[in-house]
């Protein structure tokens, strides 16, 4: 089976990411695709984050009418007792502990594919070990308006990426297609034309102006009746 794992802060999911989700499902045959809600996403520490549970609600809510799309808790709060509430509170969730502990549950004949947007592969240099996150998984990348395929290779950590030279003639070509190298293998979705964002929805809601289409109408419904991303 073809496995997307979709991992984000979701705070709050909204159509920009079903509208990636379903993209990948279709184009690239995945059976199942698990919405992953980080505890703590390591690149994301600066502002408070809406409790794991409210943003794990919404993915239910968004999800529950698509039998692909399954909510996962692989990154929920550790609730052990030996784990301390500092550690609790401070460990970030990093992809490639993820990956490895989906891929626990594979078969040998199963293949895993990451779903990412074009402006979180950006910074994918960084994460926790990224070189092993390539060898372990393809990746789906979403693009946005203005990215081109010199972009995505250039976005690859050192050792992955390809010379300038290989790179040059990349500057005009969209990030469509499949981008194919040694160790690396990048599936472009192109750009999905979904201008949501998390940020512009909590914006929205603390102004109190209207979400439109940007939230699916169960997710906005929780919203209201939980209160979350009312200005305090
Ligand atoms: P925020 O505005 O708080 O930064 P966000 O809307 O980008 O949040 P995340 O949960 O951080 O949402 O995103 C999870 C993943 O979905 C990331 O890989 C991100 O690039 C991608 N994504 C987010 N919004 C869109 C969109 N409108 N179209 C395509 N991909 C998106």
């Amino acid at each position: 089976m073809n496995i997307g794992l979709f991992g984000g802060t979701f705070d709050p999911v909204h159509r920009g990411h079903m509208a990636l989700a379903r993209a990948a499902l279709e184009r690239y045959k995945l059976h199942r695709i698990y919405f992953v809600p980080a505890n703590l996403p390591p690149h994301k520490q600066r502002r408070p984050h809406t409790a794991f549970v409210h943003r794990f609600a919404m993915l239910v809510l968004a999800t529950a009418q698509d039998k692909a799309f399954v909510p996962s808790l692989l990154e929920a709060p550790e609730e052990s007792d030996t784990a301390t509430r500092k550690d609790r509170q401070e460990k970030p969730n990093y992809t490639i502990d993820t990956v490895r502990r989906m891929k626990q549950g594979f078969k040998a004949s199963d293949k895993l594919f990451v779903l990412i947007g074009m402006d979180a592969f950006a910074d994918i240099a960084q994460w926790h070990q990224a070189e092993a996150l390539f060898r372990e998984c393809e990746f789906v990348v979403a693009g946005r308006p203005g990215f081109s395929l010199a972009d995505v290779a250039n976005a690859l950590p050192g050792s992955l990426r390809p010379r300038p030279e290989v790179t040059r003639p990349f500057q005009k070509q969209p990030a469509t297609g499949d981008l194919v190298l040694s160790g690396v293998t990048i599936h472009l979705l192109g750009d999905l034309h979904q201008p949501a964002s998390a940020t512009a929805i909590r914006q929205a809601v603390a102004a109190g102006k209207p979400l439109g289409r940007f939230v699916d109408p169960a997710v906005a419904e929780y919203m209201r009746k939980m209160g979350l991303y009312k200005a305090s």
